[in-house]
Parts: structure tokens; sequence; C-alpha cells
């Protein structure tokens, strides 16, 4: 059995039946991050001592009889925005970059309490700002399909470890679908679970009414594994839901005989690339062969979420990146206060340790957007543009509200391209923004999304197709994905781009 390529839901049983050991397992992706990420550079810290120790530990508890957790041995990559207390917690920021979180995150409590084997920290955009994982402060990520080729953002770091055989599960967080457009470009599956379903305990916060942590792998299968461990209430976050987590495994298998899925014309509007749509026009079919039918539905606001979005998220980013003080969190200027040399053009000595401070420990996206937000919140601005952004949410909302009285399910592309070149947007914001056309209306709605591959470019390049619903639906679109993959082999697929 080569460990990398197996499926996490296979390891578990090899685990289980006492055919490979968690060492052995672990080892394997250990070696295998060694041989790939000094190119891909998914990740930014690796604990291999921690990972060995953990895995050591599960095999002589499992030797013995002892009851262990159901991610037992099984190794998951934790994209750098989770607080470890083992481990360092930049956010790809120079801001953070010796940053040692004194708690776990929620999540990756639930991770260890599960026995999982965590084998390091993925990079990402910086603070989760980004669509191509360009704006990490630690280098950028490259597509393991194509290394000149972006892997999208901001999880990119975690679609790569798993698109790569780096790791079999990978943690990823989505506020405007950094979970979800990284997944679709790296030709892995990726969901982002309703808003409060997981807890935000412990991830660095973006913009706190959007961000949502979730589960990314190879297959729908192994995203049910993970969601299962990781979901459930926590009273340590207040927007966390108190509602039982169901079994995500056991209904997988039901067939969707009769499952209706929406169809949005506007979708398939300019700017989609032809072979993305074909793609995502077949996975309609196959559906319907499945026994689904396909439904128009309207969001007839759709057209307004990426401007939405680039209002709230930023205000509450602008928010939130306020506490980078240099007194309280992170890096801290170390010059000399210049009034002491009677030529400062600051308030006071303490103002410029601030503004030097943030002006040192933030890249030139997070400054962008913490611009945006103080602009679109001050006094004089906020009813032009905080206030009416928050009403347009309200309304892009009732679409899908009013879309779902329709249909179970809404399908459609994730992206309109496949991967662009590393660079090609990095001049150009609002192309980059645009990257999220599909996939910010689930962040602002607070619904689920999925999305998994669905079919490859002329030049070898993975599309994504993406499944929404409503909040809760998370067994009902992780069924939707697996059925797909039941008849399919996209998510399958392996790399061979990768030099050796
Ligand atoms: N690309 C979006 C942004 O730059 C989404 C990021 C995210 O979901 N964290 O804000």
């Amino acid at each position: 059995m080569t460990m990398t390529t197996t499926s996490a839901t296979e390891l578990a049983s090899a685990l289980q039946k006492g055919e490979i050991t968690s060492v052995e397992c672990t080892t394997a992706f250990l070696d295998r991050i060694g041989s790939t990420n000094p190119t891909i550079n998914a990740f930014l810290s690796v604990d291999r001592d921690g990972a060995l120790a953990k895995a050591e530990a599960v095999d002589t508890a499992r030797a013995q009889g002892k009851p262990l957790g159901p991610l037992a041995g099984l190794p998951v990559a934790v994209k750098d925005v989770l607080c470890t207390t083992d481990q360092k917690t930049t956010c790809a920021s120079r801001m953070l970059k010796t940053y040692e979180p004194p708690y776990d995150a929620d999540v990756v409590r639930r991770l260890r309490e599960a026995d999982a084997i965590i084998l390091g920290k993925t990079n990402m955009d910086e603070f989760a700002m980004g669509g191509s994982n360009e704006n990490s402060a630690y280098g950028l990520v490259r597509n393991p399909w194509d290394t000149n080729s972006a892997p999208g953002g901001s999880s990119g770091g975690s679609a790569a470890a798993v698109a790569a055989d780096m790791a079999p599960l990978a943690i990823g967080s989505d506020t405007g679908g950094s979970i979800r457009q990284p997944a679709g470009l790296c030709g892995i599956t990726g969901l982002k679970p309703t808003y409060g379903r997981v807890s935000r305990r412990g991830l660095i916060a973006f913009s706190s009414s959007l961000d949502q942590i979730g589960p990314m792998a190879r297959s729908a299968k192994e995203c049910a594994m993970l969601l299962q461990a990781i979901a459930g209430h926590d009273p340590g976050d207040s927007t966390s839901l108190n509602t039982p987590v169901p079994d995500y495994l056991t209904g997988l298998e039901k067939p969707l005989q009769g499952l209706r899925i929406g169809r949005v014309a506007e979708h398939f509007g300019e700017g989609l690339d032809q072979e993305v749509a074909e793609h995502v026009e077949q996975t309609f079919a196959a559906y319907e062969a499945a026994g689904a039918t396909i439904h128009e539905v309207e969001l007839p606001h759709a057209r307004y979420g990426v401007p939405t979005y680039y209002l709230i998220a930023p205000s509450e980013a602008s928010s939130n990146l306020a506490r980078y003080d240099g007194a309280h969190y992170g890096h801290r200027w170390d010059g000399t206060p210049t009034d002491d040399q009677g030529i400062s053009t600051f308030d006071s000595p303490l103002v410029e340790m601030y503004c030097r401070s943030r002006a040192e420990g933030f890249g030139p996206e997070v400054k962008r957007r913490i611009m945006l937000g103080t602009y679109a919140l001050s006094a004089g601005y906020y009813d032009a543009y905080y206030a009416k952004a928050l009403r347009v949410r309200r309304l892009i909302r009732n679409d899908f509200t009013q879309a779902f009285k329709k249909v179970d399910l809404i399908g459609g592309p994730v992206s309109a391209t496949p991967a662009f070149k590393l660079g090609e947007k990095t001049d150009d914001p609002v192309a980059m923004y645009l990257v999220d056309l599909y996939t910010v209306g689930a962040n602002l709605a607070g619904i689920g999304g999925i999305s998994f591959p669905c079919g490859f470019t002329k030049t070898n390049l993975p599309v994504g197709f993406q499944l929404q619903g409503p909040a809760l639906s998370e067994p009902l679109l992780l069924q939707a994905a697996h059925q797909y993959q039941q008849t399919t082999d996209w998510h399958l697929q392996r790399t061979t781009a990768i030099p050796s």
C-alpha cells in the first residue's frame, strides 16, 4: 500500500486492523513533505517530533486495547490561522512571526481528542486575505498541477498539501471562498460548513461574521469524517450553534433520486471560461442521470456579492486587526522614537511605536483591507458604505431563502477560470477580488457550500463544481458530492507535475 495516496478512510481501517502503524503512516507523509514541500511550500512549519511522538502514543494505546478517538493515528495538516500551543501560529504574517498561542483553537483541541496526528501548519494568504496564496509573508504556494500556477487561497497551503499527497486531511478556513476556491483549483474536495457549525475559538479573526472553519480532503467521504470530529457547540464561541451534530457518514450512500438541484443562469454569464462551463454542464447532466432534477433558480442580488463582501470583510478586519499594536500581540518596532531626536512627526512616541510596528508587521494587502475598512466605517461614510452593505447582505440572504423553497441545493462553478498563473493578478486587486464571484454568497448568507473536482482542462488543470445548500445542509451536501464521486474518478487523479 502506498500510504500517501491512500484515502484517510482506508488508512483508518488499515490502522484498526493492525496492517499498518500510525508511526509508519505518519513517517510516510513526513517523508513526502520532506521531498515535495521545498517545491510547493504548502507547509510553514512541520512538527516532525511532535507528530511521531503522538503516533507512537496512539500505536501503543491501540496495542494495549485502549479506546481511541475517531481519527486515531491519521495525519492532518492545519492552516496556520488556527492557534496551537505546541507550534507557532503566524497567520502567514510578519506580525505574528514569533507568536506562540497560550491555548489551542477549539478545532485543534477536538483534533487532539480525536487522536489525530497534527503534521504541521499550512501556508496561507496573510490573515486569510487573498485568493492566490501570493500574499503570504513566507513565500507563495505552487499549485501541484502546474507549479507556475497559483493554488488559490487563502487556504492554498492546505489545498496543495492534500493535492500533492503531503496530508490526507487538512483544515482550512473560508471567509469568502478560501476553502472552496483552492479546493477547486487544486482538484480536491472542500466544505464550508454553515456559519456556527464549527467553533471559531482560536481561529485568528479576519471577518468574524463570515469566517468559518472546514474540512479539506480528496473526497467528500473523508471531509465527512473530518467534519464529524471538528463540528459541535462550543460555549467559548458565542456564535457557535447549539444544535446536535448529525452523523455525517451514515447518509452518504443514499441515492439522489428526487434531489432538486438549482441552476442559476447568471453563473454562466460573461467571464466564465469555456472549458469550466462545459465541465459544470456535464456535472449537471451527471446529476440528472443519477436521478436528480435540475431547475432554473434566480439569485437576483448575487451580482452585488463581491462589492458587499469587500465592504463588510475589510470593515470587520479593520476592527479585528486593531489589536496588533506592537504592545499586546506580535511584532513590535524596536527603533528609537524620532522625537527623542527632536524631529517627530508623530503625536507621541507611543503613537510612533504603534504606527511603525504596524507598518513593519503587515503586508500590502492587509494594509489595503485595513484602509478600505476604516474608510467604510468612518463617520460620514458609514451609512453610505458599511450600513448599505449590511442591507444588501440581507437581500442576498433572502435570495437564497427564496431559492431553497424551490430546490434542495444550488449547483454551479466554484471559480470562473481554472488555476491562473502566479503573478497574473498580483498588480490588480480588483481582478483578484472578482475571483470570489461564486463563493462569497454562501458566506454572506451563512449557509453551507462544498467544492469538488468535476473534470480537467486540456492543459490538465482541475475544474471544480460547487454545491450550496441551506443552513445545516451539510449531510445533503456531503451525500450529493459523495454520490457523484462514486461514479467519477476526478478526485482520484494524482498530479505528475511536481519535479522530484
Ligand atoms: N479571497 C477572499 C478574500 O480575499 C476570501 C478569503 C477567505 O475566504 N479567507 O478575502
